[in-house]
């Protein structure tokens, strides 16, 4: 038995208890070393203590420095701010790590292997916003401003760099707009081929492209790429574009890894349409599982569960109803743990 390992438990809001709840059924079948803590965030916080972020949360994940985390809800327009962007700035969680892979084949795309990396931490998500009243109007303008950093990007590009060469990927692609941002996106541009002529020359391919070239080129040919690397904003769309090439937002995991504490999470929100329903396909935020496991450096664990939600979907054909079939999450989460518990 290996030691356990303390780890915070957010179940989240809408759907995130559903595909918790399941996800934990498999990782107990599996004999996963996690030793759970369980907090609340979101609006579920909100309700229960007044805080979206809840200062005991803060403390279990300050204590453990690893969290597995349920979508949490946020408000569009005003409210209170996305605890996601708070959390990743109170532990400096700068990389956000997006894997896309055709896991069911037969879709628009198959045989789709690709990883996003996105900044997560600068740009324009920094949230300085503000709006200038003209004549009565409180909203006549609205205003952002945008903060890329040359050691913020270093540090992103070079986890990028690093974890394509651990991973065994061919190239590496930087994702900009430096022909109209010339400074915000160009700093992450000429960071990345700095490093790259300094440190990954010679290790590894290093590729460039301008953001709106690469999203069509990433529905025109999409296994022309390999891991795109990118600031906030565009990695946020792009990470949902990659989904979009795998089977849509429930295949696809993410994961905010910082210095000395990492958050997976599923990249979908709390789906209130469906909340409450068990119709929500768990696949991502099991996906984002096996990420931990492989983080926790338990590989061995992380690829038997890819593998059994393989067989799941593939051989027993076993599919929620976004992916065309009709298995509830509970139904889904029984034929999982039956391969877990045969594999
Ligand atoms: P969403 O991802 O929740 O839902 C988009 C669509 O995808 C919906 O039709 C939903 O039913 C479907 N969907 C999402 N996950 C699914 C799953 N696992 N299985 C089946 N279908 C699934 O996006 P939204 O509706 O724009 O956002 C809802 C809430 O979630 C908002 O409050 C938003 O702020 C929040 N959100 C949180 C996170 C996070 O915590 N990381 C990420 C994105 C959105």
């Amino acid at each position: 038995m290996s030691q356990p390992i303390p780890a915070t438990l957010i179940p989240g809001d809408g759907i995130g208890p559903e595909i918790v709840d399941a996800t934990l059924a498999a990782l107990d079948a599996l004999g996963a070393p996690f030793e759970w803590d369980r907090q609340i965030a979101g609006l579920e916080g909100v309700t229960t203590s007044g805080d979206p972020l809840p200062a005991a949360t803060l403390a279990s994940i300050r204590r453990t420095r690893l969290a597995l985390k349920g979508p949490l809800e946020t408000p569009s327009g005003g409210g209170y701010r996305s605890s996601n962007v708070r959390l990743r700035e109170e532990f400096q969680l700068y990389a956000n790590l997006r894997p896309a892979r055709t896991i069911v084949p037969g879709g628009r795309f198959d045989k789709i292997d690709l990883v996003v990396v996105r900044e997560n931490l600068e740009g324009l998500y920094i949230g300085h916003e503000h709006y200038v009243p003209i004549d009565g109007d409180p909203h006549a303008v609205a205003m952002a401003t945008g903060i890329n950093t040359r050691a913020g990007s270093r540090r992103l590009l070079e986890f990028a760099f690093e974890h394509a060469i651990a991973t065994g990927r061919r190239k590496v692609t930087i994702v900009h707009k430096a022909n109209i941002m010339k400074a915000l996106t160009g700093i992450f541009l000429e960071t990345g081929q700095q490093l790259w002529e300094q440190k990954y020359k010679g290790r590894i391919a290093l590729d460039t492209v301008i953001i709106d070239a690469c999203a069509m080129k990433l529905v025109l040919n999409p296994w022309q790429f390999d891991v795109l690397v990118t600031t906030n904003l565009f990695g946020d769309i792009l990470s949902d574009l990659v989904a979009g090439l795998v089977g849509g937002l429930g295949m696809a995991p993410g994961a905010n890894i910082g210095t000395d504490a990492a958050i997976f999470e599923a990249v979908h929100g709390s789906a209130p349409d469906i909340a409450g329903q068990a119709k929500a396909n768990p696949t991502a935020l099991l996906l984002a599982a096996a990420m931990m496991l492989d983080h926790v450096q338990r590989k061995d664990l992380g690829d038997r569960l890819r593998s059994a939600i393989d067989a799941t979907l593939n051989v027993d054909r076993v599919r929620t109803g976004d992916l065309g079939g009709s298995a509830s999450t509970d139904v889904f989460a029984r034929a999982l743990v039956a391969r877990i518990v045969n594999s």
